[in-house]
C-alpha cells in the first residue's frame, strides 16, 4: 500500500513537470520565430522596423496594445483564479 501510494506522488510529479515543460516551451515560442508583414489581426502593413525590432511580431502596433491589455486583464484574472484553486 506505501509503494502505491509513493507511486502515485511520482507519477504528479512528472505531470507537473510536463505541464510546466510545456508551458515554457510555448512561452518561448511566442516571442520568436519569422515576423509578419501584415498584421495577423487587421491585416495592415507591419512597418519593417517594427519587425526587425521585435522579432516574430504579428500585431501592428494597435493590434499589439490592444492585445496587451487584453493579456494583462486576463492574465491577472487567471492567476487569481488558479491561486484559489491551490488553496482548496
Ligand atoms: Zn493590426
Amino acid at each position: 500500500m506505501a509503494v502505491g501510494w509513493a507511486r502515485d506522488g511520482a507519477v504528479q510529479e512528472q505531470i507537473d513537470a510536463s505541464v510546466n515543460d510545456a508551458v515554457n516551451r510555448a512561452r518561448e515560442k511566442l516571442p520568436k520565430g519569422k515576423s509578419l508583414t501584415h498584421c495577423m489581426e487587421c491585416e495592415r502593413v507591419i512597418p519593417e522596423a517594427r519587425r526587425k525590432a521585435i522579432p516574430g511580431v504579428c500585431l501592428c502596433v494597435e493590434c499589439q496594445s490592444e492585445f496587451e491589455k487584453q493579456q494583462a486583464t486576463s492574465s491577472g484574472y487567471n492567476r487569481r483564479g488558479s491561486k484559489d484553486s491551490q488553496l482548496k
